[in-house]
């Protein structure tokens, strides 16, 4: 893997990249965790009074190209942009570069069963629109509507093939996960900004293996962008170190009841709400030993769970979930015509469950192939405009 140190002189990255008149280039082997100098590159600093020259930036950024990180200083938005783009890491560390390889082994030497903890979790979505309040007008995120199949049937949910409705569980059509990686460089060059590729549906994420094949593709491309799985949680538990290993740091597990007489109500094709609390816990508890920052989707049906949020944001906190996010029902499917919770019934909630969970309270109910940064921007019509997706089925 080749590292690239903004660095004057060779010796100290202090240099932000706008001002870098030259790179220090690093080979480091991440077998035997060894590392070498190969050449200092001269750059032409794109920073002219302030401003970034496009021409000159292009230029710099080229001559990183065969980089898979580049430590800098500071990096700003754009140019930061440009370089994940290129697929290229961008850590924002002064420091002196000897140090800062030993860091960066260190890093790669981390045990992955048990992997990052404390603050390096919380880096981990500061920048996540979905995750980080601070990030939500900010970011973007791209999903990837790879998953066509469900294995539990919520009683509330419908997936669609559209490009009009506004709501989880629809997408214009279905991806082939060979396709993820030239996806998420076309989302790049419209929304520079994405820092998050999440794959959220239409159907359940982990009822094909499309979603982590794609993922793989994605995480080998593009390694400093955030992947993110939303998902059921059926079959979660036995996953958490194959998600891991390709990319994903946020895993969001939809959990809409902890007391199995309310879950049937809920869903359709599980016999006994035990199996699937059970799995969901398990999951839970393995994604966040590992390092995997958790959050609790719930959505909320008047009459059925509104009374059990609370006991469903304790249960979930216990395993290792650190968010929980309540969605309010959109009545269709075997719950149609039934009322959606109002914005007091919402408010209740969220302060019932907000005693146990940090509560996220600007989730936009995105579609699964969603595209720009949540509430201002949507690309997905532009996105997939002219492109042939595979249709799917209500299975
Ligand atoms: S798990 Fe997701 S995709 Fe499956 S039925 Fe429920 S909401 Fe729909």
């Amino acid at each position: 893997m080749r590292l690239a140190f903004a660095s004057n002189d060779g010796i100290f990255v202090s240099q932000h990249f706008g001002h870098a008149q030259r790179f220090a280039i690093v080979d480091i082997d991440e077998t035997a965790y060894t590392w070498r100098f190969v050449e200092k590159r001269e750059n032409i600093s794109p920073c002219v009074m302030g401003e970034h020259d496009p021409e000159k930036l292009e230029r710099s950024v080229a001559l990183l190209s065969d980089c898979r990180v580049l430590f800098a200083a500071k990096v700003g938005n754009y140019a930061k942009s440009r370089l994940q783009l290129e697929g290229i890491q961008v850590l924002e560390k002064p420091g002196v570069i000897e140090d800062l390889i030993a860091g960066y082994l260190n890093y790669l030497k981390r045990p992955v069963w048990g992997g990052i903890k404390g603050e390096k979790r919380r880096d981990a979505i500061e920048d996540h629109p979905c995750f980080s309040e601070k990030a939500h007008n900010k970011n973007g995120r791209l999903h990837l509507p790879v998953s066509p199949a469900c294995n539990i049937q919520c009683r509330f949910c419908t997936r669609k093939q559209n490009v009009t409705e506004q709501r989880p569980g629809v997408a214009a059509g279905i991806l082939d996960p060979s396709e993820a990686a030239d996806t998420v460089k076309r989302a790049l060059e419209l929304c520079p900004s994405i820092t998050v590729v999440g794959i959220a549906g239409p159907g359940d994420t982990l009822a094909t293996p499309h979603a982590v094949e794609a993922f793989r593709q994605v995480h080998a491309a593009y390694p400093g962008l955030i992947k993110c799985l939303s998902t059921n949680g059926l079959e979660l538990p036995g996953k958490a170190k194959e998600l891991w290993d390709v990319g994903v740091r946020t895993v969001t597990v939809t959990v809409n009841a902890v007391d199995p007489e309310i879950l049937t109500k809920i869903v359709s094709w599980i016999k006994d709400g035990r199996d699937l609390i059970g799995a969901q816990l398990q999951g839970i508890r393995e994604c966040a030993a590992m390092g995997i920052v958790v959050k609790v989707n719930t959505v909320l049906i008047p009459g059925v769970n509104d009374h059990h949020v609370a006991d469903i944001a304790l249960v979930v906190k216990s395993a290792g979930a650190s968010r929980h996010n309540i969605l309010p029902l959109i009545p269709q499917h075997e719950f149609a015509g039934w009322p959606a919770p109002t914005c007091q019934e919402i408010e209740l909630a969220r302060r019932e469950a907000g005693e146990y969970l940090e509560q996220f309270r600007h989730c936009k109910h995105c579609r699964a192939d969603a595209c720009g940064i949540p509430g201002v921007s949507d690309l997905s019509n532009e996105l997939y405009r002219g492109r042939e997706l595979e249709t799917f089925s209500h299975g």
